[in-house]
């Protein structure tokens, strides 16, 4: 608990917890941006404080993911499931694409997609409730497919792609929501990457889209919105309407954040050690056991049950009244999650993994 403020440790999937630095710093900054005499709320997004902090917000984040120079990178709204839309708008072009579904989102986003073309699912985990990430070394991929879709990481069910799939020389598309800025990627490898914000960058209304240039089409079907074309936000900087502004203030607050903390090699090792307390608990316990495959486990998302979900509900208030917040699992899993993004501090898992122990020394 961090006694300043009385904040309790808020394990939620999204939206989530958010640095205790940041949250200062918009406080400090809450009425009088900088000087400009105005909340960053208050400022017109064509001013150039405005251009200034969307400016930075870009090259900060640039420079934490080595973003190459022919990527464009768009602050978007409309969250994760409108890109569930926007991607086959955009990029389907002989119609065919191919999905790996591994989760509900994943499955969600390919349904979606169905609008828009033939599209394929190449692979699934649902066979065993989406506990495992499957093998995708070789896969059936589609000689016309315009694009492969995943999840990278799995929000309900707690799983990760350590390895990307094969695609076969086709583009790839990541949904990365739930594990953005938690560890290094090479961008390189996909033609685009998307995450709506609220899971482990910023508050909720803001999507951050990184996408190859040669992917920007101009020649997109009649009926598309104008706002939903990749190329109108990008050729106006993200700036053609009035885009998320102060979520995207927030978000260039967390992007300073992780650069000071030493970037994303820096987190990636602080997410792995904290990860590991939890984990390394789960494999030991005589109640509490992780529901996901090994290989497949996610930094981010940490499901477990206890096998009766009376027992369940019993941990999840107590934890509840520790201060321990938001360890419902999802509905469609039951049991308890724990995430445990960039902001959740080594000692919220800590303190977790210690009334795990105390809780199971007292019901077992
Ligand atoms: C939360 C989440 C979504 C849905 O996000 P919305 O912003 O609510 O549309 C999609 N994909 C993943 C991986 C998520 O974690």
């Amino acid at each position: 608990m961090n006694k300043k403020y009385n904040r309790v440790y808020n394990f939620s999937a999204g939206p989530a917890v958010l640095p205790v630095e940041v949250l200062e710093t918009a406080r400090d900054e809450m009425l009088n941006y900088k000087n400009s005499g105005m909340s960053v709320m208050e400022v017109s997004h064509r001013s150039k404080t405005y251009d200034e902090i969307i400016k930075t917000a870009e090259q900060d984040l640039r420079d934490l993911m080595n973003i190459p120079d022919n990527y464009k990178v768009l602050f978007l709204q409309g969250g994760a499931h409108l890109q569930f839309s926007m991607v086959p708008i955009n990029l389907l072009k002989n119609g065919v694409a191919d999905y790996i579904v591994t989760g509900q989102w994943a499955k969600k986003a390919y349904n979606e997609a169905q609008k828009y073309g033939k599209i394929n699912k190449i692979a699934s985990s649902e066979d065993k409730t989406f506990s495992y990430i499957p093998d995708c070394s070789d896969l059936d991929i589609s000689p016309d497919a315009d694009y492969v879709y995943i999840c990278e990481n799995n929000t309900i069910y707690g799983t990760k792609f350590h390895k990307l799939p094969n695609t076969k020389g086709k583009i790839l598309v990541s949904d990365m929501s739930s594990c953005f800025l938690s560890e290094p990627v090479d961008v390189t490898k996909y033609g685009l990457i998307y995450a709506g914000v609220q899971k482990n960058v910023g508050p909720a209304g803001v999507q951050i889209v990184i996408i190859r240039e040669d992917l920007l089409r101009e020649d997109l079907p009649k009926w598309c919105p104008t706002m939903l074309s990749y190329k109108i936000h990008a050729d106006n900087n993200s700036l053609y309407n009035t885009p998320p502004a102060y979520g995207i203030y927030v978000c260039g607050l967390v992007f300073k954040w992780l650069k000071k903390l030493g970037g994303l090699e820096k987190m990636k090792e602080m997410n792995e050690k904290k990860a590991k307390i939890l984990y390394d608990f789960l494999d030991k316990s005589k109640l509490f056991k992780g529901t996901v495959e090994k290989n497949s486990r996610s930094l981010m998302n940490v499901p477990f049950v206890t096998g009766s979900d009376e027992m369940d509900k019993k941990f999840i208030e107590e934890a509840k009244n520790e201060g321990l917040v938001q360890l419902k699992g999802h509905r469609t899993v039951g049991g308890m999650r724990a995430s445990i993004y960039n902001a959740m501090p080594i000692e919220g898992v800590k303190a977790l993994v210690d009334f795990m122990e105390k809780f199971e020394k007292e019901n077992i």
